[in-house]
């Protein structure tokens, strides 16, 4: 078994321990190590894929369909790490596994308990994805705040390994926060100490702190945080805040991270650079040489994380055509009311993500109306593949009844429908068509410049599908159907003939978009919206306050 880095969070939430969990895999992997990532929820749900968004961000979705916490996308952005089902451990997971035991007899008449059934649950999950990869390093993140009730089996399960370990074998590192206080001038140790002093308390001792500042710290601060939080000087780290995510591997690596994990872990690898990612990803993102301006309609814009892989994506697609990506957000409903050309004046890109209910709907189907008109460059993804379909069938195929079932079940024109294995589905969680399934592209179609192959493969979150008896209607009126799963005979991607860039497919593509990779169809709607804008010089937009840019999301 490999060795491992736990790494826990202090003082605040939101410290961004997922993006330290991740640049600390990207900083192992540039020095040729195998690394592994985990993410620990301590939550009483089996999978996020039951909550709402605004409860908790966006739902990942994994090539095996695991439905998983947004951390994992980070992972996945940043490391070549495989990331599946045993990447997300919640408590519910773990408690769902240990109760099914307990009911079949397995525990032999004993009590079954927190301390040590449910900690050697954890502690099992953790290792399996170590063994079962052959993993020389495997980073686990532990969700929540220490000082949190709910993360107590997970924190004593890491305990334990620790201990089990030895050193030389699993380190800890604890994320933790200086605030600067104004009127002070200065950072304050004191939050720091007393999060450390509560790890101790429960038997857990850091190895090395990540201090998050808004500024640099000073040597002497530094001492002082050694002194009084029992580690080395040098395992003080600062992690001062950087403009772009993408350049905190970087900055770890300035101070020094990856020596000292190594050195901590006693493992011995030539030193590495991030020259590539520095100029690939870094470099272009800080000085973009065009602009461009993408609208994305959604319910959810008022939670960044809602739709982080999106953004994301839109981001790595401007990094390939070295422009800066400003995303203006739209909330679909307020489309509903008013003139959606005075809403969506500037657009040079619009983009309708995944989304389930019918609340905003249709304004989503406006501004496809909108782009489809005025030969913006459309993206749809899943749902935006969805309302893209019934705005066509409504507006060009006249079939003004057209909807989908799941917003009008007794649609007269169901264009969007359920699949007979969904019709009988009663039970919410994990039972989506979920995953990644084989796409065929067809070689005439902007997919396949995208794509430059024929057969693709993209992961899938949703139940309705589009309904195969209008193909041939919509085909004679001008839309193309250039990707399809050949096994199920199901629509993949739609595409408009009399349009420049109009591609809308009903898997999520933003989950596979990598900074040094864009994903390809994000990488070419990013490069259609440019030459949109440069066609038209676009005026100037007009866009409500909440313009932002999308590396500052
Ligand atoms: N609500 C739609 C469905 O279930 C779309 C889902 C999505 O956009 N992820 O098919």
């Amino acid at each position: 078994m490999g060795k491992f880095i736990f790494v826990t969070g202090g003082v605040v939430s939101s410290l961004g321990k997922g993006i330290a969990a991740a640049s600390i895999g990207k900083l192992l992997e540039s020095r040729g190590l195998r690394t592994a990532l985990i993410k620990c929820d301590p939550y009483l749900n089996v999978d996020p894929g039951t909550m709402n968004p605004y409860q908790h961000g966006e739902v990942y979705v994994t090539d095996d369909g695991a439905e998983a916490d947004l951390d994992l996308g980070h992972y996945e952005r940043f490391t070549n790490a495989q990331v599946n089902k045993d990447s997300n451990i919640t408590t519910g997971k773990i408690y769902y596994t240990v109760i099914t035991k307990e009911r079949r007899g397995d525990y032999l008449g004993k009590t079954v308990q927190i301390i040590p059934h449910i900690t050697d649950e954890i502690k099992r999950c953790i290792k399996k994805v170590s063994k079962d990869h052959d993993i020389d390093v495997t980073i686990v993140e532990i969700g929540g705040t220490v000082g949190d009730i709910e993360s107590l089996p997970f924190l004593e399960a890491i305990r334990q390994l620790r201990w089990e370990l030895g050193e030389h074998y699993a380190l800890n590192i604890h994320v933790t926060l200086l605030p600067f206080i104004k009127s002070a001038g200065e950072h304050k140790t004191k939050p720091t100490q007393h999060s450390v002093g509560r790890l101790r308390e429960i038997g857990i001792a850091p190895d090395i702190l990540l201090c998050r500042t808004e500024k640099s710290i000073t040597k002497e601060q530094r001492e002082k945080i050694a002194l009084f939080c029992n580690v080395d000087r040098e395992a003080v780290i600062e992690a001062a805040d950087v403009k772009h995510i993408y350049e905190v591997p970087l900055s770890f690596k300035r101070e020094g991270l990856d020596d000292l994990i190594l050195k901590k872990l006693n493992i011995k690898r030539e030193d590495k650079d991030l020259k590539e990612w520095s100029e690939l990803v870094v470099q272009r993102l800080k000085n973009p040489k065009k602009e461009v301006r993408i609208f994305v309609v959604g319910k959810y814009i008022a939670l960044p994380d809602a739709y982080k892989s999106i953004y994301e994506a839109l981001v790595h697609g401007g990094i390939a055509s070295n422009a800066r990506v400003n995303i203006i957000k739209i909330d679909s409903e307020q489309l509903e009311k008013g003139k959606v050309e005075k809403k969506l004046a500037g657009a040079q890109g619009i983009l309708i993500p995944g989304g389930f209910g019918d609340r905003g709907v249709e304004g989503k189907m406006k501004a496809v109306q909108f782009a489809r008109e005025n030969k913006i460059p459309y993206f749809g993804i899943c749902l935006g593949m969805q309302v893209a379909t019934i705005e066509f069938a409504r507006n060009i195929c006249h079939l003004k009844d057209a909807n989908s079932t799941e917003f009008d079940k007794d649609a007269k024109e169901p264009v969007i429908s359920l699949l007979e294995e969904q019709e009988h589905v009663k039970n919410l969680g994990a039972t989506m068509r979920l995953g990644a399934y084989p796409c065929k592209v067809s070689k005439k179609s902007l997919s396949f410049q995208a794509y430059k192959k024929d057969s693709i493969s993209e992961r899938h979150r949703h139940r309705y599908e589009f309904n195969n008896k209008y193909r041939k209607l919509f085909e004679k009126q001008g839309m193309v159907f250039t990707g399809l799963n050949s096994q199920q005979d199901l629509v993949e991607i739609i595409e408009l003939v009399d349009h420049p860039w109009f591609v809308a497919c009903q898997f999520h593509p933003e989950f596979k978009s990598k900074p040094d990779r864009a994903h390809p169809l994000f990488r070419d709607f990013v490069a259609a919206a440019l030459e949109y804008s440069v066609s038209t010089q676009a005026k100037k937009c007009c866009a409500p306050a909440e313009t932002e840019a999308a590396i500052q999301s």
